[in-house]
């Protein structure tokens, strides 16, 4: 039998006896090259935007940063905090944290 554990409390999940969650963050930067495109010395309309999209598309095939997805198993108490509290910003806030 597979065993997981909870990635936040490092404890054990039984699938048969509790529920176990999956958070998926996908993290990715977000492209803007289409307002870096220089515009000077350029007086055909239709010349412009050939430009642009050969600029783009280089963007694309050269410079887009890789995608990262994580992958964690939450335990049903650590999924109840992480629902309300995603980005850890309460948690920054406090200093104490009881530890059980
Ligand atoms: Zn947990």
């Amino acid at each position: 039998m597979i065993q997981f554990t909870c990635d936040l409390c490092g404890i054990p999940i039984n699938p048969e006896t509790s529920r176990r969650f999956v958070v998926k963050l996908e993290i990715y930067a977000i492209e803007s090259s289409l307002e870096m495109v220089p515009l000077e010395n350029s007086t055909d309309p239709l010349e412009l935007m050939e430009k642009i999209i050969e600029s783009a598309e280089d963007d694309i095939a050269e410079e887009l940063p890789k995608n990262k997805t994580e992958r964690f198993d939450l335990c049903c108490n650590c999924h109840t905090k992480f629902k309300s509290d995603p980005l850890g910003r309460k948690m920054n806030r406090k200093i104490q944290f009881s530890s059980n």
